[in-house]
């Protein structure tokens, strides 16, 4: 018997034939010949996996193949996505979705924009002036630094302010973020030296007593805000650490991580510190995120004394760790809307969607329900939880309404991956079986477009496999609840 895979037709008999006459004029010979080549790369993989899979031979199968292979390669790599996992701070979907005046402002100076020009003297401005009054404002700190993000701030200020020196830090405190940081690897890569006291469980103000002196560069408090400690547990105060910190003529540098501007306790989320308060409490310099519960662009921030904070400024890294003219546009606008704190509630969507209640979730999900099934997708509500995500509040669960498209023996798995491959792609949770959309993370203006998005996706799971459509529920309506 003959190799089935010399069945393939080759590249050249390919190119020649009827069906790609359109495919060569849209794309291009040598596009359309590679795209060629990675179906056939596809089918000889297949054939030499299962013996008995059909070889194709027919030019009109290979057209339609390369054509959806070329209109994929065509989409840019980075595109919108419609959330609707739940997860506010959805690291791997780009953590905080923008306010309105956010995103206007990032268009307003994608052209030509006065990032280090002085409009008043038309002279060299600094793009390290930009947010400084703002952050200075809603903080009351002296001096303020923007750079690219919270490990570049934390990296910047003890690289700045402890070179070669000591930095004392809790056990308990030596935390990973994920994504590669690790307090302790950043540290060592910062040119500082890691002089680490107290146990992982408990840490007492005699243990930093003891670890200070001549080679102190500064205390260091890390915010433990993606883990809890609970039980036989001890640590030292913010302000008993500044205080500690002052005696012996050493700054403390807070890193409080997720980083909120409000505070979040009125809506029953456990007490965080924000900027205002850690400075308060007597740290020299506070670091934190910009797109974490301040739910602007990703960036790090710095606030403190101008002692400190100008040192950071004029270290050579600073040119290495500084944000783009787009991201300080974005922080711009955010921090603007936290003037007024319930402007900030009702603009800023992380905030909006952390305090969301539950009972306009549920009149959300029953909205979404309704027209699903108007567009012919069995659908139900169901109550379930949704998470902060970011690090931020690991322990806290959301309560919320969420919108259940059914499916059984495994069918939510082919609906989820048609849902990320639609147009635009929809990020879903399966749980159980089912395909879960959570309205919490879904701005209401994109409703229609995650309707449609569902619904084609159920139509695309339908046609692969008509049978498994009605197996997948969207031909009922489903059951069973989702606690
Ligand atoms: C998230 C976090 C960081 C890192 O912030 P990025 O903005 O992601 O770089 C650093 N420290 C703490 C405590 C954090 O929670």
């Amino acid at each position: 018997m003959t190799d089935p895979r010399r069945r393939i037709p080759s590249v050249e008999t390919l190119l020649g034939s009827e069906a790609f006459e359109p495919l060569v004029s849209r794309w291009g010979r040598t596009r359309v010949a590679s795209a060629v080549r990675g179906v056939q790369a596809d089918v000889r993989e297949q054939a030499a996996e299962r013996v008995a899979a059909p070889v194709p031979a027919d030019g009109g199968w290979y057209a339609e193949r390369v054509a959806q292979r070329l209109e994929r390669l065509d989409r840019p790599s980075l595109r919108r996505v419609v959330n609707a996992t739940g997860v506010v701070l959805h690291t791997n979907l780009g953590r905080a979705a923008l306010a309105e005046p956010a995103r206007r402002a990032v268009a307003d100076v994608a052209g030509y924009a006065s990032l280090e020009y002085d409009l008043e003297t038309g002279g060299r401005g600094s793009r390290h002036d930009h947010c400084v009054d703002l952050l200075r404002e809603l903080t009351g700190a002296e001096a303020a630094l923007v750079v690219n993000n919270n490990a570049a701030a934390v990296l910047l200020a003890l690289n700045t302010l402890s070179l070669d020196r000591e930095v004392v830090v809790s056990r308990g405190e030596l935390v990973e973020i994920g994504g590669s940081f690790r307090l302790p690897t950043i540290l060592a890569r910062s040119g500082a030296v890691l002089r680490e006291v107290g146990a992982t469980n408990r840490t007492h103000p005699s243990d930093y007593r003891d670890a200070l002196g001549p080679r102190t560069g500064l205390l260091l408090k890390v915010h433990r805000s993606n883990f809890r400690m609970e039980g036989y547990t001890a640590e030292v105060p913010a302000r008993e650490l500044a205080a500690l910190g002052e005696e012996a003529g050493v700054p403390l540098v807070h890193d409080l991580g997720a980083g909120a501007l409000v505070d979040l306790a009125p809506w029953g989320f456990p007490p965080e510190p924000t900027a205002d308060v850690a400075l308060s409490d007597g740290a020299a310099v506070v670091t934190m995120s910009g797109d974490k519960l301040l739910g602007g662009p990703q960036a790090g921030i710095v606030v403190g004394g101008s002692a400190w904070i100008e040192p950071m400024r004029r270290n050579p890294l600073a040119r290495a760790l500084r944000p783009g003219k787009l991201t300080l546009a974005a922080l711009e606008a955010t921090l603007r809307l936290y003037r007024d704190p319930g402007v900030a509630e009702r603009e800023v969507p992380a905030v909006r969607m952390l305090v969301a209640s539950a009972a306009e979730l549920a009149g959300r999900a029953e909205r979404l329900v309704a027209r699903l099934r108007e567009a012919g997708v069995a659908a139900e509500t169901a109550a379930s939880t949704s998470a902060v995500g970011g690090g931020a509040y690991p322990t806290v669960e959301l309560p919320t309404t969420v919108v259940v498209v059914g499916a059984e023996a495994g069918r939510a798995d082919a609906l989820a991956r048609a849902l990320r491959r639609g147009d635009p792609p929809v990020a879903a949770r399966v749980r159980d079986g089912r395909v879960l959309l959570d309205p919490r993370t879904v701005a209401p203006t994109d409703e229609p477009v995650l309707v449609a998005a569902v619904a084609a996706a159920a139509a695309a799971v339908a046609a692969v496999e008509p049978g498994a459509a009605r197996a997948a529920g969207l031909a009922r309506p489903v059951g069973g609840e989702d606690a």
